[in-house]
C-alpha cells in the first residue's frame, strides 16, 4: 500500500508502518495511528511557535501526536517524534470539534498544530483546523514542510498561518542529518506563499554544519527572492541534544551576523530566537 502525503511515499507492507511510525497498513487500508490522540497539549504564548506577526500576544492552544516524516539528529522534541512503536490506545480521545471548544474555553484566538510534525497526522489537523474555523478561530501550523503538494493543498487551505523549518539552505544537510530532501521544502514553502497562508520561516543554526557565512546568505537571499522581504526570518540558538551532543550551542556572534547578513539580503523582518541559550 503506497502513502502518497509526503515524499518519501512509503510503500507499506501489511501490519507496518511507514517511516513516520503512525500511518499503517491494517488489512489493506492505510489508517492512521494518532488520529484523534495527541500525545500534548499545552495553552502557549503564540510567539513560542514562533510567529511574531500573526495574532501577537495572544495565546495558542497546542496540541502534538507521535511521528515524524525526518529524523533530525538535533531534533528538541525526539520523544514525542522517534516514539516508535506508538501505542496510543492509552491516550484519551480528544475529537476535533472539543479540541475548538477547550480552546475558546481557554481564551485562545488559535489553534496550533505543533510539537511533533504535524504533516503525519493531517487527516486530525485538518478536522481541527474546520472545526476551528467554524468557531470563528484561526488555525496555524509548526512544520517542516516536508509534504506532497497535493496533500499541502488540501490541509494548508484550512489553515492561516505556518512556520516552516527551513533546517539549511543545503540538501546534503537534510540527507545526512534529518533522512530527507532540501527541495519538497522549498515548494512547500512557494505552495503556501501562493495559497495566501501567513508564513514565517526559521533556521536553527547549528555550529559547524549549516553556519557558514556563504550559506546564511544564500538562504536569506532565497527567501526574499521566493517569499518575498516581508517575510519574517527566526534565526534561533542551537544547543546540544539527543544524537548531536558533540556541538557548541551556537554563539550569539553567529546569530548577530547571521541577522546582519539577512538583512543585507533585503528582508525586512529578521529575528532572534533561544537567545538565552547562545554564548
Ligand atoms: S507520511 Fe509517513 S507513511 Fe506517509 S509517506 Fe510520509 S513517512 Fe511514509
Amino acid at each position: 500500500m503506497l502513502c502518497g502525503l509526503c515524499p518519501h511515499a512509503c510503500r507499506i507492507e501489511p501490519g507496518h508502518a511507514g517511516r513516520c511510525g503512525v500511518r499503517m497498513n491494517r488489512g489493506g487500508e492505510l489508517v492512521s495511528l494518532v488520529q484523534n490522540r495527541p500525545a500534548a497539549v499545552h495553552v502557549d504564548p503564540i510567539e513560542k511557535k514562533p510567529l511574531y506577526h500573526f495574532l501577537p500576544g495572544t495565546r495558542t492552544f497546542s496540541l502534538g501526536t507521535f511521528g515524524c516524516n525526518l529524523r533530525c539528529a538535533f531534533c528538541q522534541n525526539h520523544e514525542l517524534s522517534m516514539t516508535r512503536p506508538v501505542v496510543t490506545n492509552d491516550i484519551p480521545e480528544f475529537p476535533a470539534a472539543e479540541v475548538a471548544e477547550e480552546a475558546l474555553r481557554h481564551g485562545c484566538k488559535s489553534v496550533a498544530l505543533t510539537y511533533n510534525e504535524p504533516t503525519v497526522w493531517a487527516e486530525y489537523g485538518l478536522e481541527i483546523a474546520k472545526a476551528a474555523r467554524a468557531r470563528g478561530l484561526k488555525t496555524v501550523s509548526v512544520t517542516n514542510g516536508y509534504i506532497q503538494p497535493g496533500p499541502a493543498e488540501e490541509l494548508y487551505r484550512f489553515i492561516d498561518a505556518a512556520n516552516v523549518d527551513l533546517k539549511a539552505f543545503d540538501d546534503g544537510f537534510y540527507r545526512r542529518l534529518c533522512g530527507g530532501t532540501l527541495q519538497p521544502v522549498l515548494d512547500t514553502l512557494k505552495l503556501l506563499r501562493k495559497l495566501g497562508v501567513w508564513l514565517e520561516v526559521t533556521n536553527l543554526v547549528i555550529p559547524q554544519e549549516n553556519d557558514s557565512p556563504e550559506q546564511l546568505a544564500a538562504l536569506a537571499k532565497w527567501v526574499c527572492a521566493e517569499l518575498g522581504p516581508e517575510t519574517p526570518l527566526h534565526f534561533s540558538a542551537f544547543f546540544p541534544c539527543w544524537k548531536l551532543m558533540d556541538r557548541p550551542v551556537t554563539p550569539r556572534t553567529t546569530l548577530e551576523l547571521a541577522r546582519r547578513l539577512a538583512l543585507d539580503a533585503g528582508l525586512r523582518h529578521v529575528h532572534l530566537g533561544n537567545l538565552h541559550l547562545a554564548e
